[in-house]
């Protein structure tokens, strides 16, 4: 990759002090010197504040970007993957969960577009956070499962199925997959 140069990141979401340098900042200038306009980038670095209500990266962990960039008419094409790790509550068994978010990206980046359609491309470079955010944020798991067999939690007396085998009479599931974590909650706020 080329040589980056210093760039104002523009993520609303906070993660960098203004001033200080994007870990996915990429050199336009050197795409715009290379001979076939595009070049490979690999680069990972910790952003901060990347949760929803089911699941969150952990704060610190790596978000790993690989991407192609090239010149385009109209701006600068990204496309590859981002890979995070996250960690959330099982939605069944209430338990930790985790895994790892593999997103794929194409986006194009431009000089002067709206903001609401496109990202913002600098005359230098072009900063990849807001892309990796919104990529991340889209594909972390709103209702996560510690494992796809989880048997949850038993509706009647709360206990983890997948620990221990209760003598509850099983109810009907005609309330819906989230019934046991809804039944649960009812139990706890009495
Ligand atoms: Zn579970
Ligand atoms: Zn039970």
């Amino acid at each position: 990759m080329a040589a980056r140069a210093a760039v104002t990141p523009r993520s609303p979401g906070g993660g960098h002090a203004p001033g200080r340098r994007s870990p996915f900042a990429v050199s336009v200038a050197a795409l715009r010197r290379d001979a076939d306009h595009r070049a490979s980038v690999v680069c990972s670095a910790a952003i901060g504040g990347l949760a929803i209500t089911g699941s969150a990266v952990p704060d610190g962990s790596d978000v790993s970007v690989e991407v192609v960039v090239e010149l385009v008419h109209g701006g600068v094409l990204v496309s590859g993957a981002v890979t995070a790790p996250w960690e959330g509550a099982c939605r069944r068994c209430l338990g930790p969960a985790r895994g790892v978010v593999r997103s794929k990206v194409r986006e194009l980046f431009e000089e002067n577009g709206d903001p609401e359609v496109v990202y913002p491309l600098g005359r230098d470079t072009l900063d990849l956070e807001p892309l990796v955010r919104d990529a991340v944020l889209l594909d972390l798991p709103l209702a996560p499962l510690c494992r796809p067999a989880c048997a949850g939690l038993c509706p009647v007396c709360g206990a983890n199925r997948n620990d221990t085998a209760c003598t509850c009479e099983p109810v009907e599931q005609s309330r819906g997959p989230w019934s046991a974590l809804d039944m649960l909650r009812d139990d706890q706020s009495r």
